[in-house]
């Protein structure tokens, strides 16, 4: 698979660093490392590629590491937020409350109260959350920012993780937002905004582009039930990155093309209205690796195995167990042998004690020894933080942005 990183010697350069400088750097393998330079790279390009005046927003559940959330609070709009932890990262990094949104279908009393108190716009996906915001703002004797989580009433064709058109337990029924809208006037809340999230992981521009025409006009529809225009309107993200043999990377440019044709409608309809656009493996995922090492190797039954330090504990998604329906591989290289033709076809494994602990099966790949760097591509999201970590007691794995 062709990746966006340099090769010196044979070694694989993150951010410019020798992977093995990385490894004793980090002090131990496994560890995540992220280069920041191709996160900036992803941004210039979508900040080029879409109309002016789009913001974007980063949803910190794709990885929440810190040092990364810092690095994105000065060149992204704002944050998604799914919980009162990824709420602080956000305030952490400086980020204005009014620039976070809080969704989340199962908010908890002691997360709203956070919430409303740090003044951040809380995502109504149900009556009950209305009324505790509401309540909570009686108390503290302010008037809660909300926006509506639209669950919306159309559902996109093909690919990734599909949501909408039918019963959810995200957001509200399209059909049933009218009558909060009426609920929400009567009360000492402001209104924002409406999110509509349709999906995730989608690498087809066209259903992207219908997602996003049916959000604009399905938010249009609602707003009508408004005296003035919503402050913003979040159309979700849903922008894939390849991840097996095969997936092709998203056509963006067409994305942005089309944004160009349908957002002046929206304009004229919803004058001031802010869109935002909400990404979360987009823009950090292809710019993270995995890196583990070989602590073994053997051979049974005629086929080879080289046993890793790694494994599903710390990037379960790349085991096959995060949401695949037929295990396929992530892109798997031999960090240190990169000058050498592939050889050999073998499984990597991790080190647990669970079949299950796989991190590519039947790879060809460089006569490797004991000591090897297996590097897994397309890592920057959904991986440490996705993990169980705890699962069989190893030490969590080190994180690096360079
Ligand atoms: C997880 C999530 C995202 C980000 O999804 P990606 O596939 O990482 O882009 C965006 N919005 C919401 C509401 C989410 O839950």
């Amino acid at each position: 698979m062709t990746h966006p990183f340099s090769v010196q010697a044979g070694v694989l350069q993150i951010g410019g660093v020798d992977l093995r400088r990385l490894a004793a750097r980090a002090g131990h393998t496994p560890f995540y490392v992220y280069d920041r330079s191709l996160v900036d790279a992803r941004i210039r390009a979508l900040r080029q590629t879409l109309p002016h005046g789009i913001e974007l927003h980063y949803s910190i559940k794709a990885n929440p590491m810190p040092a990364m959330v810092h690095h994105l609070a000065a060149r992204l709009d704002g944050f998604d937020v799914a919980s009162a932890g990824e709420m602080m990262l956000a305030l952490d990094a400086g980020t204005r409350p009014e620039r976070i949104g809080f969704a989340g279908p199962g908010k908890s009393h002691d997360e709203l109260r956070r919430a409303v108190a740090a003044g951040v716009v809380i995502h109504i996906e149900s009556a009950t959350q209305l009324r505790l915001v509401t309540a909570l703002g009686w108390e503290f004797g302010v008037r809660p920012c909300v926006a509506i989580r639209v669950n919306p009433d159309f559902q996109i064709g093909k690919g990734g993780m599909r949501m909408g058109g039918g019963a959810a337990p995200f957001g509200v029924d399209a059909s049933l937002v009218p009558a909060l809208l009426l609920e929400l006037a009567r009360q000492e809340v402001a209104f924002a905004g409406f999110h509509v999230f349709w999906g995730s992981q989608c690498l087809h521009a066209p259903t992207i582009i219908q997602a996003h025409r049916q959000s604009a006009e399905l938010v249009m529809r609602l707003a009508d039930n408004l005296e003035v225009p919503p402050a913003f309107i979040n159309l979700g993200g849903g922008f894939g990155i390849p991840y097996f043999p095969g997936e092709d990377p998203l056509d963006f440019d067409a994305v942005g093309e089309a944004m160009h044709d349908w957002l002046p409608g929206l304009h004229r309809r919803l004058p001031g209205t802010r869109v935002v656009l909400e990404l979360g493996r987009y823009l950090v995922g292809e710019a993270g690796i995995y890196v583990c090492r070989v602590v073994d190797r053997k051979v049974s039954c005629g086929e080879t195995f080289l046993i890793t330090d790694g494994g599903l504990h710390h990037h379960l998604a790349a085991s096959g167990n995060f949401g695949q329906v037929l295990r396929r591989n992530y892109p798997v290289l031999i960090g240190n042998r990169l000058d050498e033709p592939a050889q050999e076809r073998s499984h990597v494994v991790g080190c647990l004690c669970t079949p299950l602990d796989r991190i590519a099966d039947g790879a060809h790949l460089p006569a490797t020894s004991i000591g090897d760097l297996v590097v897994v591509l397309q890592s920057g999201a959904y991986g440490r933080s996705a993990s169980p970590t705890d699962f069989l007691a190893h030490p969590p794995p080190a994180e690096m942005l360079v």
